[in-house]
């Protein structure tokens, strides 16, 4: 800046030449001289002006911009010539410092220095201090302002930074503590304290030994420190404890901190409860591995389980037993009593399992009302037969539930490693199949395995294949029994028995396959191909004028549909056979699930006047009363009934009470099986009307059958004993 002597000189110079006084040239020269020594000083100082890195800006009182300096345009990155004369407020970044009184701001803050936003030329927005200052004149009234401005957009940022952190620090939903070198804690956040229970002042000062449980040995903590030491860092689960003395788990995570030096400083710790997690890992890994309702393990667990213990059974040279069990009578009792009883039921079941087992042995649920039983170190094949009859005779006693007392049993199926199989899968396959046959009996019991059984499996599994081809390759075939009047003895009807031409093994007999196709669903296809053909033939035989007769078709429980009266509408029309002359067998299981519907279903087969028949009566649960409700005209007493008539006693006196009250209901009676005379004269007397047996003829072809009918083939009982 020039000073005011120069000015002054220069000031009296150009009076003097003005004046005209003597030595105006020296003059002249002396101002030129001055005045080129003023620039040089002036171009100085603004050179020290624009070095000096901070911006430099003056201003009117009014806020136009009189100065800016090379720092300035640094800062803004406008260049003098775009700035001066225009107001300082288009420098602002917000819009709301716009003060109208530019100067009362001044004064209010007037030599302090302020933090402020400002906008560079660019758009961006930067944090600067800021000073602001008072050029006065003479008099010592404000002139000019003078404005400082430094970016400290860099220490403003570090500052938010540091703030943040701490807010993270605060807030975190993990534990974190600070320990100094010395393991002494220096600081801890709020979640320390709310998963610790210490406060910060308990805290501070102690070491992180505070925490331990006592889970721990010293070696793990060791194994912690050699690993911080080595790797500067370690992840890991720690059972904890809490002010409270409860233990709990914590995933941790520790770290040393270094200075410049390399030199460590702190080491800090962020942890979190994983209670909650590892209770939900639990339960995660309780519903892959358990039954929730027996609490046994599941199928997966079993595997597992087995798995193992077959490595060891291996290695030790051992024995062991896979029994496989499937409840009796389950079924019934969850249908008719609910699912809550029957839940409940297994539950009771799985319990009494458990406690008849050994703690080594594994009891798992399969699903339904299947169990599983694996055990090892038998010393004998027969030892798991014993545990079978154990289990067995386990569940014997009723269960009460809800005041039902109700009873179950098992059939057990028995696989022996290693003679059977040497693995989980083949075992349990092998006792599935054994359990099978234990089924088949009908009654409590187990059965172990054996190559036979495994044979007949393979043989289902072989007949259901082919048998699906059996109806297009016209395999199948009927056979027909006469069904005889006792009192004439002569032929009154027919019953339809289908049969299969196997392409290898021959004739197949229908409770070889029957079974298969109910449980497959090709029943339905079987049935509705012998309802047509029996239906034929029995037009076919009354075109060829033989006497007309009853013809007799057994039905499954599958082809019990709403459909089925149609079907049958349509079978007899399409052949023009009149309705008297069907006859439907059907057994007593299907009218186990008598609902309404199967009343309908049986009224509007009668309607039509087709006759329907009782088959294998006796042995299924219907008592007679209980018939009362459906359309029945015949009872087919059951073959085993008859088998041993008339010397065992009890059999007479079952078949005698079946006719009997059959009478009395208004059904006709026929007994089936019947292979000898004496048989028949009982039957006789008991009231029988018609009789099917060997005894007057086996099934037989079509042809054959019709030959009998033209010969009108007769058989009178001989007079038999008065019972
Ligand atoms: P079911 O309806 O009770 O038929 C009577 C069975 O007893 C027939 O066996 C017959 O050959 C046999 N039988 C008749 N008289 C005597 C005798 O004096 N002594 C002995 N020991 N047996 C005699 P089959 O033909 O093997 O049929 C067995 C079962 O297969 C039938 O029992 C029936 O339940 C079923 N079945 C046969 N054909 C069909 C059919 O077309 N559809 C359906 N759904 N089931 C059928
Ligand atoms: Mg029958
Ligand atoms: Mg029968």
């Amino acid at each position: 800046m020039p000073d005011d002597d120069d000015l002054n000189g220069i000031e009296a110079l150009g009076r003097a030449l003005l004046r005209g006084d003597e030595g105006a040239a020296a003059q002249g020269g002396e101002l030129l001289e001055r005045v080129g020594r003023l620039r040089e000083r002036w171009s100085e100082q603004t050179q020290i002006l624009d070095r000096i890195n901070d911006s430099i800006i003056a201003m009117d009182l009014d806020g136009y911009v009189t100065s800016w300096n090379h720092g300035a345009e640094r800062l803004f990155g406008y260049t003098a010539a775009e700035v001066v004369g225009r107001h300082i407020l288009f420098l602002y970044a917000d819009p709301e410092d716009d003060d109208p009184s530019f100067q009362d701001v001044f004064l209010e803050h007037g030599g302090r220095e302020m933090e402020v936003r400002r906008r560079r030329k660019s758009g961006e927005v930067f944090w600067a201090s800021l000073q602001l200052s008072l050029v006065r004149d003479a008099a010592g009234d404000p002139t000019a302002i003078i404005g400082y401005l430094t970016d400290i957009t860099e220490r403003i940022e570090s500052q938010e930074t540091l703030r943040l952190h701490a807010r993270i620090f605060e807030h975190s939903d993990d534990g974190i503590l600070i320990t100094d070198a010395q393991e002494r804690i220096v600081s801890v956040n709020r979640a320390f304290s709310r998963i610790t229970g210490y406060s910060a002042e308990e805290a501070l000062g102690q070491t992180p030994r505070l925490l331990r449980s006592g889970l721990h040995g010293p070696s793990f903590y060791a194994e912690i420190w050699r690993r911080i030491e080595v790797e500067g860092r370690w992840q890991g689960e720690i059972q904890d404890q809490r002010k409270t003395g409860e233990t709990y788990p914590t995933w941790v995570s520790i770290s040393a901190v270094k200075n410049i030096d390399g030199k460590i400083t702190h080491y800090f710790s962020i942890f979190s409860d994983i209670t909650e997690r590892k209770r939900a890992e639990e339960r995660i890994h309780y519903l892959a591995y358990y039954d929730a309702l027996t609490d046994l393990p599941n199928r997966a667990l079993f595997y597992k389980l087995v798995d193992q213990a077959l490595i060891e059974a291996r290695r030790n040279r051992e024995h062991g037993a896979l029994l496989f069990i499937d409840l009796n009578r389950f079924k019934p009792i969850n249908d008719t009593l609910g699912h809550s009883v029957g839940d409940r039921l297994l539950q009771r079941i799985g319990l009494r399992l458990r406690e008849t087992l050994r703690n080594e042995d594994v009891v798992a649920r399969l699903g339904g009302d299947e169990f599983v039983v694996a055990l090892f170190d038998i010393a004998r094949r027969d030892h798991a037969g014993i545990v079978a009859q154990k289990l067995l005779a386990a569940l014997d006693p009723a269960f009460v539930i809800d005041d039902h007392e109700l009873t179950v049993g098992a059939a057990i199926g028995i696989s022996v490693y290693p003679q059977d199989g040497a693995d989980t899968e083949t075992l349990l396959r092998l006792a599935d199949i054994a359990m099978y046959r234990a089924k088949q009996t009908g009654e409590d019991g187990y059965a172990f395995y054996s190559h036979e059984m495994n044979r007949r499996a393979l043989d289902r599994l072989k007949i259901e294949s082919n048998l699906r081809h059996a109806i297009v390759r016209d395999e199948l075939l009927l056979h027909y029994q006469p069904k005889v009047d006792i009192a004439s003895g002569r032929i009154v009807g027919a019953e339809a028995l289908v049969r299969w031409r196997h392409p290898e093994r021959g004739m197949v007999a229908p409770v070889d396959f029957v079974p298969v196709a109910e449980e497959t669903g090709l029943i339905i296809q079987i049935s509705a191909w012998v309802l047509e053909a029996a239906v034929r033939q029995a037009r076919a035989w009354q075109d060829a004028g033989l006497k007309p007769i009853k013809m007799a078709v057994n039905l499954s429980a599958r082809d019990f549909s709403a459909a089925l009266p149609e079907r049958v509408d349509r079978v007899l029309a399409a052949h023009g056979l009149a309705p008297e002359w069907l006859e439907l067998e059907i057994t007593e299981s299907m009218l186990m699930h008598s609902t309404e519907r199967v009343i309908a279903m049986m009224d509007a087969l009668a309607q039509r006047g087709i006759t329907l028949s009782l088959d294998d009566f006796g042995t299924g649960y219907s008592s007679l009363s209980y018939l009362k409700r459906f359309p029945i005209d015949t009872l087919k007493i059951d073959r085993s009934f008859v088998l041993n008539i008339p010397t065992d006693t009890s059999d007479c006196a079952i078949a005698g009470a079946i006719a009997g009250m059959a009478k009395q209901l208004g059904h006709k009676v026929i007994a089936e099986g019947v292979e000898t005379a004496e048989q028949l004269s009982f039957l006789k007397c008991l009231g029988c009307d018609e009789f099917q047996g060997y005894l007057f003829s086996p099934p037989v072809t079509a042809d054959a059958f019709a030959a009998m009918l033209a010969a009108d083939k007769r058989l009178v009982p001989e007079p038999g004993p008065l019972v």
